[in-house]
């Protein structure tokens, strides 16, 4: 056996990949890359009824857009079926497993008297040491494992350390139900085995999980993989996440407008730390991230400081870059749509032109598409309450009297039409801002916007003398 670390990211396509699932992979993959190793994936598709294609589909796409990749093909546990029943016969041939023949009221049975008696309901193991020549005629049999019933159950765990589990807590649980089917917790180990997964990365609702697979483990005489079962996220109040929270699939992240190298940046550091360091390059994250670094206590989401990481993020980005990804996520965008109609080599050019002055005011891309929506507005601009206030009667004066100073502009750019402008202010002993707001409204339909001679420039001098004489006739 070589050495070589494999990691695993195992999701149960019930559901979208939430941002917990999302940082579960991202430790496996940091930690996979951190060892010269390899993350796969393998689709927890055994329930029938509640996996969908949909969410297979929504998980490997938030993958791919995270950037997460896995080697290979994504194993489906659905088709390894026959296999995880060849392991359980196996056992029983070994004498570990066993069949249990009890009925659905016997068992029922068991459950109430252990309630009656106050304890936690277990199986009592009457077919455990029965003569397989008592079976009843006609009932399909479940195979149950042989647990052990004295001593204990160590789980070593690279975060939560050495968690002891006393046998007599473990029943002969069920590995292979009586329709075949196997179980989740037998499915698992079969699995993780046969993937040659060498170290498992979970969350550690998991943990208990762990010392039942150890039992299987142990049973077939395998290496049990090095457990590390990583802290759940909570919101930012301490409470379990909910939607409110943020408990949602990373595909609302991506609709929110939140870069995926940013996403992961925040994403790492819950529960993971480096020393101080906030903003961290994929690069770093890779060399320092350490699995035996991860903190025991639950991490707390907070969104103003994933909406703060991402606006470091988008401001570092090299501007043609991130107009990449800008047109990239405007499909998914709610304010997406207009840009993405109004897209072509001439206003591209414009958006790559004013990305400088955009990006300083957005967190988010779903704000650098309110800011760049003025590149896309059809004349006469629509204004919103606010910019109407600001080309109200006396700053309509002050419109005109811009116009026919940027009129006599010909080498149109940001530094001239500044000069001009700054001229009429001065001898219509005017101040700066009392030009600059009513011409910003005018031409941009906002009170906000990246710097007014900027927008001039980008929007060029025909488009905006025919703005600003919109406000004014
Ligand atoms: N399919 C399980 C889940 O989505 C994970 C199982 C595991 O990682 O062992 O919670």
């Amino acid at each position: 056996m070589s050495d070589k670390v494999i990691t695993r990211f195992a999701p149960s396509p019930t559901g979208y990949l939430h941002i917990g699932g999302a940082r579960t992979a991202l430790f496996n993959w940091l930690y996979a890359r951190h060892t010269n190793g390899t993350m796969l994936l393998r689709i927890e598709d055994t329930d029938r009824e509640r996996s969908t294609d949909a969410a297979t589909a929504a998980i490997l796409e938030g993958l791919t857009w995270l950037g997460l990749t896995w080697e290979g093909e994504a194993v489906s546990q659905f088709e390894r079926a026959p296999r995880h029943s060849e392991v359980a016969e196996e056992l029983v041939r070994m004498g570990k497993a066993y069949y249990c023949y009890a009925t659905p009221e016997e068992l029922n049975e068991m459950r109430e008297t252990a309630r009656a008696e106050g304890r936690p309901p277990r199986y009592d193991g009457r077919w455990r040491d029965r003569d397989p020549s008592e079976a009843p005629a006609g009932v399909k049999p479940a195979i149950r494992i042989k647990a052990p019933t004295e001593g204990e159950t160590v789980v070593n765990d690279s975060v939560q350390g050495e968690v002891r589990f006393p046998n007599k807590d473990l029943d002969d649980f069920i590995i292979l139900r009586s329709d075949g089917n196997p179980t989740y917790m037998h499915a698992v180990v079969v699995d993780d085995h046969d993937m040659g997964v060498t170290q498992i990365i979970r969350g550690d609702d998991h943990l208990t999980n762990a010392a039942r697979q150890t039992v299987i483990y142990d049973a077939m005489g395998w290496d049990v993989p090095q457990m590390a079962h990583i802290p759940l996220i909570h919101g930012s109040d301490g409470a379990k996440l909910s939607k409110r929270h943020g408990a949602l699939g990373v595909e609302a992240y991506r609709a929110m407008g939140y870069l995926p190298a940013a996403l992961l940046n925040y994403l790492a550091r819950l529960g993971w730390s480096h020393g101080d360091d906030e903003v961290m390059s994929m690069d770093d994250m890779i060399s320092w991230f350490d699995i035996v670094d991860v903190n025991k206590g639950a991490a707390r989401f907070d969104f103003q400081k994933l909406e703060a990481l991402n606006g470091i993020y988008m401001r570092k980005m090299d501007d043609a870059e991130l107009l990449d990804i800008f047109i990239a996520t405007l499909p998914y965008l709610e304010n997406g749509a207009p840009i993405l109609a109004g897209l072509n080599e001439k206003t591209k050019a414009q958006l790559l032109a004013a990305m400088p002055g955009l990006k300083e005011r957005a967190k988010t891309l779903v704000e650098l598409a309110d800011g760049a929506a003025f590149l896309f507005a059809q004349r006469p601009l629509a204004l919103d309450e606010k910019a109407a206030s600001l080309v109200g009667e006396k700053p309509r004066t002050v419109l005109s009297g811009a116009f026919d100073a940027l009129k006599d502009v010909n080498d149109w750019s940001a530094a001239s039409t500044e000069s001009a402008i700054r001229e009429f202010a001065t001898r219509s002993e005017l101040k700066l801002g009392a030009v600059a707001q009513p011409l910003r409204a005018a031409l941009t339909g906002r009170a906000t916007s990246p710097g007014v001679f900027d927008v001039l420039a980008v929007l060029g001098r025909e488009e905006s003398l025919a703005r600003i004489s919109d406000q004014i006739d």
